[in-house]
């Protein structure tokens, strides 16, 4: 399951991740970390049957949390199912089905924004 983690930085460094991984022996992913030195933002994978206690540390420790469903979105009216976002996207989001229609795999999506800027109908959007 894919977390999108913030926090301040205002209350020192405390490394809330290393913690967590330690105390609950859970491990977690980073695809995506942009962090100055007031806050951060994560991107983070753990498994689906521990999200609940990363989710209760992760809050207990005042990061705030959300969970992603589905962090690219398709809009069906606009896509033309050209499959420039096939190859674009690092992360094998998008295929084609047996019929030629785009399918999305959104578990694996990094929200690197490729697809987004590279769909020629913007059928495609990042989940805010
Ligand atoms: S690039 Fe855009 S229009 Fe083309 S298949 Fe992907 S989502 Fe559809
Ligand atoms: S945001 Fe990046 S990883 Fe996610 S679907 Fe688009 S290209 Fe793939």
């Amino acid at each position: 399951m894919k977390l999108l983690i913030t926090f301040s930085r205002k209350g020192g460094r405390e490394p809330v991740i290393a913690r967590i991984v330690k105390e609950t022996g859970v491990l977690i992913n980073v695809e995506k970390a942009n962090i100055d030195s007031m806050a951060g933002e994560m991107l983070i994978d753990v498994p689906d049957e521990d999200a609940s206690v990363v989710l209760e540390r992760m809050e207990a420790a005042g990061v705030s949390v959300r969970v992603l469903e589905d962090a690219i979105v398709r809009d069906e009216e606009e896509c033309i199912d050209c499959g420039a976002c096939i190859s674009i996207c690092p992360q094998e989001v998008f295929s084609f089905d047996p019929d030629w229609r785009i399918r999305l795999h959104p578990g694996v999506c990094v929200l690197c924004g490729k697809c987004v800027i590279a769909c020629p109908h913007r059928a495609l959007s990042l989940q805010q």
